[in-house]
């Protein structure tokens, strides 16, 4: 099995931020790389007021926090991936533009590297056959924030190899993420549940019931940490949309049509608490 010691990520956003941080805090070496360098810029700066605060609430030492930015290097050009034994990419959900990055990857990347997407939609067996090493491309699947969150969704294409499984794994744990096996389906395991039932809490609001008595009927009925709706202004009631649409399209069945009192708010421009307004004003 490949031992893994340095990962390389790729996109430096909301996700590719947070998991270059934990791998860089779990004593990986790491890149991260981003084709908008003020996007790289903002990443790092993100990651580097994320370990300030922990420092300061003493849940890491000044010493960790020094030794994950030692772990870290912001990378001026693709070419440096070539010191990496795993790359995450967490680029932009788009197949072309996915599949453009893994193909460039490939013959940068040293033969026995693993290649891994974070992606919510795409199919891993489609982006390892547009490889020259489709048996070491696996889905890597972080939640979002990720340094909070405990899971990891590994997700096998048809040609992934037990070793590619066993090694992505391996490090996913030594990150301190728990993982599940998925099948490569759309939603994997976790939106495939979790969306339909935020669509469903909407078609609630849409026949008249109010957003706070859906939210709290979920949070005191089935001990939620947080109600549906809250949930999906947090996630983006635009990204909710976006999954809900693949789930229709791809798995063809009425059940994962979305509401559409969605569509609508997401034609105001009501996504949530990132634009101020979504079930509840912020
Ligand atoms: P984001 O928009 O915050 O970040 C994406 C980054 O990719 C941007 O900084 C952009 O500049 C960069 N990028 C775009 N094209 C690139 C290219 N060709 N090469 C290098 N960098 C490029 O997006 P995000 O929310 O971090 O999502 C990233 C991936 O993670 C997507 O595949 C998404 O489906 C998945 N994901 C998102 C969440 C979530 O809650 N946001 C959760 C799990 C998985």
């Amino acid at each position: 099995m490949i031992d893994i010691k340095t990962v390389g990520v790729i996109g430096a956003g909301q996700m590719g931020a947070g998991i270059a941080q934990v791998a860089a805090m779990s004593g990986f070496k790491c890149f991260l790389w981003d084709a908008n360098r003020a996007a790289l810029e903002k990443g790092m700066e993100g990651i580097k007021a994320q370990l300030k605060k922990m420092v300061e609430k003493e849940k890491i030492s000044a010493e960790q926090s020094s030794q994950t930015l030692a772990n870290l290097t912001p990378a001026k050009a693709l070419s440096e991936y070539a010191a990496c034994d795993m790359v995450v990419e967490a680029i932009i959900e788009n197949l072309d533009i996915k599949l453009k990055v893994f193909a460039e990857l490939d013959s940068i990347l040293p033969a026995n590297s693993l290649l891994t997407s974070n992606t919510s939609s795409i199919s891993i067996t489609r982006l390892a056959a547009g490889t020259k090493r489709p048996d070491k491309v696996m889905g890597a699947h972080f939640m979002n924030p990720v340094p909070v969150m405990k899971l990891v969704e590994l997700i096998r294409g048809l040609q992934t190899s037990d070793e590619t499984y066993a090694a992505v794994k391996a490090a996913s744990e030594k990150m301190g993420k728990t993982t599940v096996l998925a099948v490569d389906s759309p939603g994997f395991i976790v939106n495939r549940i979790l969306c339909p039932m935020l669509n469903e809490a909407v078609y609630l609001v849409q026949e008249g019931v109010k957003p706070e008595d859906v939210d709290n009927g979920m949070k005191l009925g089935t001990n939620q940490p947080m109600g549906p709706l809250t949930l999906a202004d947090f996630i983006g009631l635009d990204t909710l949309l976006y999954v809900l649409r693949i789930l229709h399209s791809e798995l063809g069945e009425d059940k994962y049509r979305p509401c559409p009192l969605l569509v609508k708010y997401v034609e105001a421009g009501w996504y949530g608490k990132k634009t101020g307004r979504g079930f509840y004003k912020y």
